[in-house]
């Protein structure tokens, strides 16, 4: 496939998701996600042209585990969030 002369701008980009930003083909393949604070990124790279690139995601909300709790408001659960913490801590040592 042939590439552009000049590769996808962020904004072109977005809104043509899951294609290669080099050449436009939807015949890409993602690696493992990576995750850092409100940041992750995939490792992607494009069967047609060999390009590859990182894909950058950003932590925009969060929604409960079985959806019915509403978007936009503060978890009420306090003692999940005490669990998770405790958890964390422990893997840690
Ligand atoms: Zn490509």
């Amino acid at each position: 496939m042939k590439k552009f002369k000049v590769p996808l701008s962020d904004e072109q980009y977005l809104k043509k998701a899951a294609t290669c930003p080099f050449c436009g083909s939807d015949n890409i393949s993602g690696e493992e996600i990576s995750i850092e604070g409100n940041e992750a990124w995939q490792e992607v790279s494009c069967n047609d042209c060999e390009s590859s690139w990182q894909d950058i995601y950003e932590l925009v909300g969060y929604s409960g585990a079985d959806g019915k709790e509403p978007k936009g408001k503060p978890a009420t659960d306090k003692g999940k969030g005490l669990l998770t913490n405790n958890l964390h801590k422990s893997a840690l040592c």
